[in-house]
């Protein structure tokens, strides 16, 4: 006789309580997630408002409560029993899902880890209504009269008191109430028809009421993210086949050092989705400071049928049938409409900004004092920048394929001379001299040039009042709108094959990719051969990278290939280079300009894309308008 067979364990079925602990480990993580899962439930009963009460951050109560269908007395045991839903009754249900939970689980799981209780009413009459409550191992129901008025209240109290070794997770007060604010925020977010309150240790924290319209849903985010958010934001739309994209987007002069104001709705559902995050970070790759993050509230709505939910037990995360197309979506609508980040963009938020108060230093780009002082000091040579040799040479070869390029690059008032293929007819050559007499209303949004403030600054007066102009930052730009517009009109991508090929070592995965997106790849111009199980051979890159480090741009190109379908590693390095030729040959400070010059700028930065931002995203405009600048002299009090 072995002692290994006395020691076997026999196999036996886990008690309900047990198996419902285990499936909480997955679903509850603290009391931020309990509280998700209950305003779900009451989001897909067809609540009108959802009232969440909290106290000790969750762990001492977690309630929610709702005005929806509720649930019939004979079902009510079912609700709290794992794998019972109303939601789907079959695996093609699952496909075009489209209430927030299908599992069945959650209620099971929360309620053997706490002490919970349900009352619901499913009739008009408030003296119904039933309590439920799911007790010992086998988490046997009782369910015993309780009046209700039509809809449902959840009660969670002492979460993972029977769990003592989850319990020890849970941080502190505050920090869990922060966690439970912030699932608040995103379900909130995702339904503006419902009316919401939050309360914590009984005092009111959130309030909002319910509406449709632009300006309510407007309030409803500046209570929920701030004033600040909505006053820096535009509303875009867009819309292609049975795609469509609304909601909120940061200005890029608008961003955070975290990425925590993202908020990402995939058909009312709020995801983390790595396909999403990477397409919003390509379109605002062009007009961000580096290292900063941009501020969206977005939804898209698609066919329930083209997108998996059930991917990952929390639901946070998506599978898309089409990937590729979304993140084209998503790329092009969110890259368009920042293109439009100029003083003439014709949106609300343009105005709006450029009327508003700078944004506060809290706000603003961590460095943009520091910026701004480095500004008055910029030295008219290019060693400033470490790649100042490299960017110098391809300059000499940027200026021999567009003769005549350079003087576009030094001076703005030439810059009708190099007009893009089909550009209309510019206007700088009749602006006026100086600022006219006549009606304030028909001058352009920039107004006319007053001069030159230290060598840094154009003043110019429009019909809101002054205009501060950065104007090396200005052209900047204007001068990298320019040479992007040239390269994509004129020439594509040139390339050139390497001297000496080059050979890397690749993974299965890289080679498997290097097969299937073989159009893809050579339409960015780079050429990669195969040429063993595990080695690639690059014989080919666009031109304007032959100085690139082939294998570092392979890697990466390969990488986004492979997991979004998409790669915008050959133009964002083109892209790169192009801003620091463009930062190298962009007015510098300390150059007097005549008026006449400013205008012309005024004029280019009107019709140029992006122009509200520098290539590193500081603001290149801003404006005082007449009632800041009387509050600056106490006029009218
Ligand atoms: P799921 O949401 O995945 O169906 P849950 O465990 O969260 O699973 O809930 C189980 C069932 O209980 C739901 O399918 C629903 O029928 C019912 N239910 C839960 N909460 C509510 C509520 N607030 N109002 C009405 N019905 C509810
Ligand atoms: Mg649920």
């Amino acid at each position: 006789m072995s002692e290994t067979t006395s020691a076997m364990p026999r196999i036996h079925v886990l008690d309900p309580r047990l198996a419902n602990q285990i499936a909480a480990g997955e679903v509850v993580e603290r009391p931020a997630s309990v509280t998700k899962e209950l305003i779900e439930n009451a989001i897909d009963a067809g609540s009108q408002r959802i009232e969440v009460d909290i106290e000790a951050g969750g762990a001492r109560l977690i309630k929610v409560r709702d005005d929806g269908v509720g649930i019939g007395e004979q079902d009510l045991p079912l609700a709290l029993a794992r794998h019972a839903t109303s939601k789907i009754d079959s695996l093609e249900d699952l496909e075009g899902v489209s209430s927030l939970g299908f599992r069945g689980e959650a209620l099971a799981s929360i309620s053997s880890v706490s002490r919970l209780e349900l009352i619901s009413n499913a009739q008009d009459d408030p003296r119904q209504g039933w309590r439920v409550v799911a007790e010992g191992r086998g988490m046997e129901t009782r369910v015993t009269p309780a009046p209700h008025p039509r809809g449902t209240s959840v009660a969670v109290r002492d979460l993972f008191f029977n769990t003592p070794a989850r319990r020890k997770f849970l941080r502190t007060e505050k920090t869990e109430f922060a966690h439970v604010e912030e699932a608040f925020r995103r379900q909130a977010l995702s339904r503006y028809d419902i009316a919401w309150t939050l309360r914590h240790n009984q005092k009111v924290v959130h309030q909002l009421p319910a509406g449709h319209s632009p300006s309510a849903s407007e309030r409803r985010i500046a209570s929920l993210l701030g004033n600040n958010f909505i006053e820096h934001a535009r509303y875009i739309e867009r819309e292609a086949g049975a795609l469509r994209l609304s909601g909120w987007v940061g200005l890029p002069t608008h961003s955070r050092a975290q990425a925590d104001q993202q908020y990402f709705f995939v058909n009312g559902r709020v995801v983390r989705d790595r396909l999403v995050a990477h397409a919003v970070r390509q379109a605002y790759r062009d007009v961000l400071y580096n290292g900063r993050h941009p501020v969206f509230v977005l939804y898209l709505t698609l066919d329930p049928d083209v997108v998996d939910v059930n991917v990952h037990p929390t639901k946070h995360e998506v599978r898309f049938r089409d990937g590729r197309m979304v993140h084209d979506f998503l790329y092009s609508s969110l890259h368009h409409s920042l293109a439009d980040a100029r003083p003439n963009g014709g949106d609300r938020a343009a105005s709006e900004v450029a009327a508003s108060e700078p944004a506060t230093a809290e706000e603003a780009p961590a460095d943009s004092a520091r910026w701004q002082q480095q500004g008055m000091a910029l030295a008219p040579s290019s060693d400033r920048h470490p790649g100042g040799e490299r960017v110098r040479r391809f300059m000499q070869g940027y200026q021999a394929l567009h003769p005549g390029h350079e003087e576009t690059l030094l001076t703005p008032q030439t810059s009708t001379a190099d007009k893009m293929p089909g550009e209309a007819q510019s206007t700088v050559r009749e602006a006026p001299m100086a600022m006219p007499e006549a009606d304030p209303t028909s001058a352009p949004p920039l107004g006319y040039a007053l001069g030159q403030l230290h060598g840094v600054y154009i003043l110019a007066q429009n019909a809101h009042g002054l205009v501060l102009v950065d104007m090396h930052a200005a052209h900047e730009r204007i001068v990298y709108e320019r040479m992007k517009n040239q390269l994509a009109a004129t020439r594509g991508i040139d390339t050139q094959p390497l001297l000496v090929p080059v050979s890397l070592a690749a993974s299965h995965a890289e080679v498997a990719t290097v097969e299937s997106e073989r159009d893809a790849i050579a339409k960015l111009g780079v050429e990669l051969d195969i040429a063993g199980p595990e080695t690639l051979l690059v014989r080919q890159l666009p031109a304007m990278l032959a100085q690139a480090d082939p294998e570092v741009l392979v890697r990466e190109m390969l990488e986004e290939l492979a997991r979004f379908g998409r790669t915008h590693q050959v133009e964002a390095r083109i892209h790169e280079l192009l801003s620091t030729m463009a930062c190298h040959g962009s007015v510098r400070a300390n150059r007097r300009l005549t008026l006449d010059e400013m205008n012309a700028l005024l004029r280019d930065m009107e019709r140029t894309e992006r122009s509200d931002q520098c290539n590193h995203g500081r603001p290149t405009w801003t404006q005082m308008d007449m009632n800041a600048l009387d509050r600056l002299f106490m006029r009218g009090k």
